[in-house]
């Protein structure tokens, strides 16, 4: 990826051009559950600036974002009960790690056991 596109599914959904099943809502972040859920919760998180990745995101967001952003996950966590039973956060990023959608999001799973941490 070398630019952003702005017409990504989630570039999208924040433009407000398509709905999203909306579980959180800052100044920074949007989070969501996933259409198409791997786990008994499966959401998304994404930073309302456009970056398409992990590592776009760690290279050019503000301290700002980078703490709402982080701040979030714990607090959905905690507020979907999963701080305690645990969960697992993904960040696929480009070809290798088979990110689809060229918007950084990091996906929580949990609510049950969610397996190994890479099967083939
Ligand atoms: P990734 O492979 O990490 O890029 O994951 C993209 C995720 O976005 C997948 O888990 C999809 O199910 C999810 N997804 C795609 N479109 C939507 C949508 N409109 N609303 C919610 N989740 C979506």
């Amino acid at each position: 990826m070398s630019e952003y596109d702005s017409n990504n599914v989630f570039a999208k959904i924040l433009r407000g051009e398509i709905p999203c099943d909306k579980v959180y809502e800052d100044e920074y972040v949007l989070a969501f559950n996933d259409i198409a859920p791997q786990a008994p919760i499966h959401i998304l998180v994404i930073p309302k600036g456009s970056y398409m990745s992990i590592d776009d995101f760690g290279t050019g967001a503000s301290p700002e974002e980078v703490k709402a952003f982080f701040a979030a996950i714990s607090k959905i966590a905690h507020e979907k009960g999963v701080a305690k039973t645990g969960f697992r956060c993904i960040a696929n990023t480009e070809n290798d790690g088979g990110q689809e959608v060229p918007h950084f999001h990091m996906h929580i799973l949990g609510g049950a056991y969610v397996g190994p941490m890479v099967s083939k």
